[in-house]
């Protein structure tokens, strides 16, 4: 799973950039992805996790718990 959140599943969006003239033309949102490494049963390995995320992470130093470990092998 690339360029997805591992916690919240958080991803890219859709929009439109808007000229001055107001034509449209499509764009994308990226979500602000980082590589953290956390662990998993005991094994270390990396994960994708949105600043949000992150910052939750630091402040309250606990396991972040919806992580799978299925899924973080994917990476
Ligand atoms: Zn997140």
């Amino acid at each position: 799973m690339a360029l997805v959140c591992h916690n919240c599943k958080k991803r890219a969006q859709r929009g439109n950039r808007v000229s001055h003239s107001k034509i449209r033309t499509h764009r994308k949102f990226m979500a602000n992805l980082h590589v953290h490494w956390i662990s998993v049963k005991g094994k270390k390995v990396r994960a994708k996790f949105c600043s949000n995320c992150l910052r939750a992470l630091r402040k309250s130093e606990k396991p972040i718990i919806s992580v799978q470990a299925s899924s973080v092998s994917q990476i």
